[in-house]
This record gives C-alpha cells, sequence and structure tokens, in this order.
C-alpha cells in the first residue's frame, strides 16, 4: 500500500475503463466521490509497480484492505471500515429474515447461498449447523475439501456475539479470514506474523467487538502480552480447527490443545464446534473427552466413496501370489488413456518401479518431497493434461500424493499398505473425485508390515522429539504403541472379507453411509426450492455490491 499520489488523470482513466466498479465482486462505485475510489496497484511499489494504468485496478474500500489485510496500523479510517462492515453484515441479515421471511430455525439455504453461493447443503452440513444453532456442542469429521468452514461460519454469522476460532497454522488463519472478509463480514488474526502496532489495533477492536469472528492459535492463551486479556470476552460459539490435534498421542500433537476445556471454561462455557478431517472413533471420543463435552452432535461424513470399488491382493515371489510388478502393468495395459495414481512408500521404491516401468515402455515421473515448486507444478500440468505430453501414469510417495487434486484418476495403486487407515482413506480419496466408477488397487507382500512398522517410528528418532511435544518417556511409550496399532488397524482391515473393505473403513471413522433416497430426494425438492430463493437472493446479492 502507498502514501502515493497517483496523477488525476491517470485516477480518470482507471476509473472509467473499470466502469466506476469494485473489480473483485462488481459492488457499484458510481457515487462514491471520484478521487476517493481505491486505486489497488497489482505490483507493489517495492517490487517496481508503477503508477501506471496497466498497474491499477479499482476496488470498493472493503474489498481493497482484504487485499492490505494488515492495514489497521496504516489507514486512521480503519475503524470506521470495521462500522461499515457490521452495518452491512446486519444488513444482509434483517433483509434474509424480513424480505425472504426466512426463520433462522427453518429454511437456512438463503444463508449458505449467502455464504457459499452455493445453494444445496452437503451432507452432514446441515445437521452439525442446526446442532449447533440450537446451543450443542458439535464435532464434525469429514475429509478436506468437504465444506467445513460454512458449518462454524453460519452459526457465527447469525450469532450476536463474536466467534472465537482456535486454528493451529498460520497459512490457513489468514485464508479463512481473507475468505470471509470479501463477504465484507468483518473478521480478523492475532499471531505474531502481525507488527506489534497492527496487533494493539486489532485488541482494541477485538475489545470493542468489532469483529464477528476471531482466529487465534491455541499457543496464543499462553503469551505474556497482557492485552491478549481482550480475547477473554463473550462469545457465541468457540470454534475448534484441526481438532484432531488435541489427542494426545497424535503425530501432530500441540501441547497448548490439551488446555482448550479450560479456556472454555474461563469464557463461559460457550457452546463448541470442533472439526478435524481425520479422527478415527476413538480420537473422537479422546478429543470429547479432553474438551469435557459430553452430549456432543458427533457428526461423520464424507470418508465412503460409493463410486471406489477397493480391490486387495496379496503378493508374492512365487507363482500363487500375484507379482507387483506384473499387476501394475495389468493395470495400465487395460486402462489405456486413463489417469493411474500409484503410491510407493520410499523414494528408493519409486526410483526401482520408475526404471521398470520405462522398460517396459510405459512413460511415468515421480511426485515426491524432494522435488521443487517448479518441477511439481510441472508434473501436476503434466498430469492433468494441460501441459503436453500428457502424462497418464504417476508415481508418488505416500507421505506426498495428497497434494494431487485431479477429478478423473480412474486408478489408485498401492504397492504397498499405508501407515494407517485413515492416511489410507485419503489416499484413495484422489480417485474418482469426478463421481465416476473407478478402483483402488492394494498390494502387500510378506515383506512390507516390517517396513511399514519401520516408517512408523522414523518420526520418533528425532533427538527433539519429546521437546517439540512436551512428552515424557511414558508418553513416548504409549506414541509409539499407537503407531503400531496403527499398522496393525490396516492390517486387520487387509483380512477383511471380500465386499467388507468399506463396511470396515466406515466402522472405523463411525460413518453411517446415507441411504439411496436420502441423497437423490433432497437433492430433488433442494433444486426446485432452491431456484425461488436463488432468484430473491439476486437482490441481496445486489445491495451488498452498491
Ligand atoms: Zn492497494
Ligand atoms: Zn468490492
Amino acid at each position: 500500500m502507498g502514501k502515493r499520489i497517483i496523477p488525476a488523470t491517470v485516477r480518470r482513466i482507471c476509473y472509467e475503463r473499470d466502469e466506476y466498479t469494485c473489480q473483485w465482486d462488481g459492488c457499484d462505485l458510481s457515487r462514491t466521490k471520484g478521487d476517493r475510489v481505491n486505486l489497488h496497484h497489482i505490483l507493489p511499489e517495492q517490487f517496481g509497480g508503477k503508477e501506471t494504468p496497466d498497474n491499477l485496478i479499482t476496488y470498493c474500500d472493503i474489498h481493497h484492505k482484504n487485499k492490505h489485510i494488515e492495514f489497521h496500523s496504516f489507514y486512521p479510517d480503519s475503524q470506521g471500515i470495521l462500522y461499515k462492515m457490521n452495518a452491512l453484515t446486519k444488513k444482509v441479515l434483517s433483509k434474509i429474515r424480513k424480505e425472504l421471511g426466512v426463520d433462522d430455525g427453518y429454511d437456512l439455504r438463503p444463508y449458505l447461498y449467502f455464504l457459499t453461493k452455493n445453494n444445496t447443503f452437503r451432507t452432514g452440513q446441515l445437521k452439525t449447523i442446526r446442532a449447533a444453532l440450537a446451543g450443542k456442542d458439535v464435532l464434525f469429521v469429514s475429509p478436506t475439501g468437504s465444506g467445513k468452514s460454512v458449518c462454524y461460519q453460519m452459526p457465527g454469522f447469525l450469532a450476536f456475539n463474536p466467534t472465537l476460532v482456535v486454528s493451529p497454522l498460520k497459512a490457513l488463519m489468514k485464508d479463512q479470514v481473507e475468505s470471509i472478509w470479501s463477504k465484507k463480514i468483518p473478521t480478523t488474526y492475532v499471531n505474531s506474523d502481525i507488527n506489534g502496532e497492527e496487533r494493539k489495533k486489532r485488541y482494541e477492536f477485538i475489545r470493542k467487538k468489532l469483529y464477528k469472528f476471531i482466529f487465534v492459535a491455541p499457543e496464543r492463551f499462553e503469551s505474556r502480552d497482557p492485552k491478549t486479556a481482550f480475547l477473554y470476552n463473550k462469545y457465541s460459539y468457540l470454534v475448534i480447527d484441526e481438532a484432531h490435534e488435541i489427542e494426545m498421542w497424535g503425530m501432530a500433537f500441540r501441547p497448548s490443545y490439551r488446555k482448550l476445556g479450560t479456556l472454555r471454561e474461563r469464557l463461559g462455557n460457550p457452546p463448541i464446534i470442533a472439526m478435524t478431517a481425520t479422527a478415527s472413533k476413538e480420537t473422537q471420543d479422546k478429543i470429547l473427552e479432553s474438551l469435557n463435552i459430553q452430549n456432543a452432535e458427533v457428526v461423520v461424513t464424507g470418508f465412503y466413496r460409493s463410486n471406489i470399488k477397493i480391490l486387495i491382493h496379496e503378493s508374492g515371489e512365487d507363482k500363487h501370489t500375484t507379482n507387483k510388478l506384473d499387476y501394475v502393468n495389468n493395470v495400465i495395459k487395460l486402462s489405456q488413456g486413463q489417469k493411474i495414481l500409484i503410491f510407493v512408500p520410499t523414494i528408493k521404491s519409486a526410483e526401482e518401479l520408475l526404471d521398470s516401468l520405462r522398460k517396459s515402455g510405459t512413460e511415468s515421473e515421480l511426485y515426491h518431497s524432494k522435488l521443487d515448486k517448479k518441477a511439481k507444478m510441472k508434473i501436476q500440468n503434466k498430469f492433468n493434461g494441460s501441459q503436453k505430453p500428457e502424462l497418464n501414469v504417476l508415481i508418488s510417495t505416500s507421505a506426498f500424493g495428497m497434494g494431487i487434486n485431479i477429478s478423473n484418476i480412474r486408478h489408485v495403486i498401492h504397492l504397498s499398505p499405508a501407515l494407517s487407515i485413515t492416511d489410507y482413506t485419503q489416499q484413495i480419496g484422489r480417485a474418482g473425485r469426478d463421481g465416476l466408477q473407478s478402483y483402488a488397487h492394494l498390494l502387500y507382500g510378506p515383506k512390507d508390515k516390517g517396513l511399514l512398522e519401520f516408517m512408523a517410528e522414523l518420526p520418533l528418532n528425532n533427538p527433539n522429539f519429546k521437546d517439540i511435544h512436551q512428552y515424557d518417556d511414558n508418553d513416548l511409550e504409549r506414541v509409539r504403541a499407537m503407531l503400531k496399532q496403527q499398522v496393525n488397524d490396516m492390517y486387520e482391515f487387509i483380512k477383511q472379507p471380500e465386499g467388507k473393505e468399506w463396511q470396515y473403513i466406515l466402522d472405523y471413522f463411525g460413518e453411517v453411509p446415507p441411504s439411496f433416497w436420502e441423497q437423490n430426494g433432497k437433492i430433488i425438492i433442494d433444486i426446485f426450492i432452491g431456484l425461488t430463493i436463488m432468484l430473491s437472493l439476486a437482490l441481496i446479492i445486489k445491495l451488498l455490491k452498491g
């Protein structure tokens, strides 16, 4: 952001080119006095950006601040912007309530449309939101990408008091804040990335209750900064993102998550909305126990993928079993032109497989953590067909394949079992994102289990492991046992009779698959009502742009 002066002639050119509308979302700026309309520098000055029309773009005040989310210390009018946003949020709520005659307890789709531009709820969302609105504690367990955000955003949006969101990752925090802000809902985060002056302002506005959502890391409550006291407010909801980190013996465990039960008490026991993409039935119970929650609504959804058929094969060198390489070659031969993703446990095994495939005439590439950003991008683009030559067979290390997001992967092949049911479910979830019939092949051989157990324990060999997690020797042994148990669960899964594979996974997470009628009946009704709502909502969206 610059305290520079853009020449009036340049301003005029930009405004006219952009027709006095915010280029973010079409907000109407024709009534704002000409020289007060915001022009944003696409390339900032410190990187050589110039005051020329090709480097300037018209934004409304609020959307412009979204580009400079740390603007409080810079703009003297920042409090005014928050008042403006609060007024807008209230206006939208009352429009939806009054003009559409919508009752918060009944039809929530107009709010869904406002927050996400979708007009149908995904499985589990409505149940979670209704429970939260009824003041119940909720634990929502669903794989990444299944629309968790709206499950806390809607209750928070509708509530009178602010919502506190505890989130472990700074990058995640900033993304969420920007996404909510772009809907003109006042939101902020406090963490060590922001400078002292900015943080001071944010605390001041938190004290004045000017934000609807406040994001913090759990460690914030242990900070020595006396201003942290401003966080002890009255909240409508306490949201806990990545709630599996509460689980004491988990790998990603953050000690501060252990204290969230106490924090909740200190905040006067607001209802909790806890969310995670990965928690077995057992972990779910531990999360609830640690938060001191007795009667939570637990919603587990999205693990079951009816279009993925799981095929498990024992492999070995003798003639009664399948040879892994022969199997892979067969799948490749039988599925010409289809996308195949192969998971391997180590880079070494990946290189060996690549070598063998190339020898038998199959073009393939390796995807793993040691590649730089550019190389990864190139492989992704070749695999999704946007860059030539198109790649159909990709080999990835298990730890890394989660980054691959291509909708038409037909086959996911595991050359050895995954380290846990959770990992396995996430990895086969890469297949068939487009909803078409797809296959998950799992091969296991006599040597795999030893290797898996060795790999599962690798993180424990880090000399700092105990310090990072504040573990003592007993804790360490428990972690070791837990990791071993996860590998055992995987082998338990492998032994399931044919046709029972998904049942095992669903039981593991505690998911009840939706019935056919529920899925289809709901969609038909939703499309019908959705149309009427969308028409009325066009008016509200217009109001926001004005
Ligand atoms: Zn700017
Ligand atoms: Zn705008």
